[in-house]
């Protein structure tokens, strides 16, 4: 079973817009075993998207023709196809009745233009546009479907996960033949990591490792093929057991979706314990990050944003000696923020962020140099030095500095 992605694009083409549509159908396609080799970009140009398709039609079996449904001149994809398909265009009476009621509703001038968002190719069948205006067609002829989707990625996401996705399960099965693990990592150069994991699930020969670095983890993916769903579950198990035994102080969860700080925010949760903050370098960033979780509100009051050393003085209370003696980018300055910051809030935990954002150096030490403070009642501070130097950009520097701190 072979897919074709073609996207549809003059602005894709150019470079002046991201394609964000072909991984989120990549992915959906991945997930239900269709392989996807050729993804192409083409121009808002009848000639192209009619070339396009009768190549696709010699290599796929599903073909997907993604954006240009608007109403303007310039979106042609629709009838292109039509033509490349020898078939017709068929008005959604319905549909187009409900665009004219949305238009009159919203006070908006409706054009003659606008029947082209109700139609779809003859023979086919409309899909349902949970986001917009423009149906998408399915349309399925001589052993071979064919998928017409519009381009906003809003609708393009609504459309794939509400009307296409359940139709090529209906139509192709669910894939699912390999079992996959996702597991989470960060504080280790992927090579190492590699290295050391390559090295003990070495007695695991059915099992897949891939790894997949991103700007705030390393994901490693196991994979293993086509066995009964207990056996693989089993076979996965051991050889995540396996990593673990290795790789534990690095490793912050399992799945795709899984995020350091939403494992922070549920862990303390659990427990009753609250957590607040003292920024330096990352400005609030860890506080915004927090409450990006919902329900923060549950374990996290409030805190600090300390970025010159009068503020450190002024709303955390710290004697100026420890800032004129040690500097601000020190251990003893990161642990006197974590420790005032929680007494202040009367919280479980206080977390500190004191560094080198860059680009310049700062007392001397160079960009990407970051000291945490983490307090926490009853035990003693801990304090952790972070060398973010390779990370050249100042966003990454402060980022990361809150993902280790979340590590922490
Ligand atoms: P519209 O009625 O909005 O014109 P359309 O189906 O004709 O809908 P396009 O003209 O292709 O869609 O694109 C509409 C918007 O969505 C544009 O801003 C375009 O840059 C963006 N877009 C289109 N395709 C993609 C894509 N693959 N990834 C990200 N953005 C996209
Ligand atoms: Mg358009």
């Amino acid at each position: 079973m072979n897919a074709e992605i073609i996207s549809v694009g003059t602005e894709l083409v150019l470079g002046q817009v991201v394609n964000t549509n072909v991984p989120l159908l990549a992915k959906t396609l991945a997930k239900l075993d269709i392989a996807a080799p050729y993804q192409v970009t083409i121009k808002d140009e009848r000639q192209q998207i009619e070339d396009a398709i009768e190549a696709a039609w010699r290599r796929a079996d599903l073909i997907f023709v993604c954006g240009g449904l608007g109403p303007t001149a310039d979106d042609v994809t629709l009838k292109s196809t039509a033509a490349a398909l020898n078939t017709s265009l068929t008005t959604d009476q319905k549909h187009w009745q409900w665009i004219k009621q949305v238009f009159k509703r919203r006070q908006i001038k409706l054009l003659n233009e606008n029947i082209q968002q109700a139609r779809y190719l003859t023979g086919g069948q409309p899909l349902a546009n949970p986001a917009g205006l423009a149906l998408g067609s399915w349309y399925s002829t001589d052993g071979r479907v064919v998928v017409v989707l519009p381009g906003p990625p809003a609708e393009f996401k609504a459309m794939l996960e509400k009307s296409v996705e359940p139709r090529l399960v209906a139509t192709f099965g669910s894939g699912q033949r390999i079992a996959s693990r996702t597991m989470n990592f960060l504080g280790r150069p992927e090579s190492t990591l590699m290295e050391e994991i390559g090295e003990a699930t070495k007695k695991f020969s059915q099992v897949t490792v891939t790894s997949y670095v991103q700007p705030s983890r390393i994901q490693v993916r196991l994979t293993v093929p086509d066995l009964s769903a207990s056996k693989a579950e089993r076979v996965l198990g051991a050889t995540a057991d396996a990593i673990l035994k290795v790789d534990r102080q690095y490793f912050f969860g399992f799945g795709d979706n899984c995020s350091l700080v939403n494992q922070v925010v549920s862990l303390l949760k659990k427990q009753g314990k609250t957590i607040t903050g003292a920024e330096s370098l990352t400005g609030g960033m860890f506080q915004s990050t927090i409450c990006s979780v919902p329900g923060a509100s549950n374990v996290f009051n409030g805190g600090f944003v300390t970025y010159a050393a009068g503020a450190k003085e002024k709303l955390l209370g710290i004697a100026p000696e420890v800032i004129d003696q040690h500097g601000v980018v020190s251990a003893e300055t990161a642990r006197a923020m974590a420790e005032k910051s929680r007494e202040k809030l009367d919280a479980d935990f206080g977390l500190a962020f004191t560094g080198v954002a860059g680009p310049d150096a700062l007392e001397g030490q160079v960009a990407g140099t970051v000291w945490l403070g983490l307090a926490i009642r009853g035990q003693q501070t801990q304090t952790k030095l972070l060398h973010l130097a390779e990370y050249s950009g100042r966003q990454e520097i402060r980022n990361l500095s809150v993902q280790y701190g979340l590590q922490m």
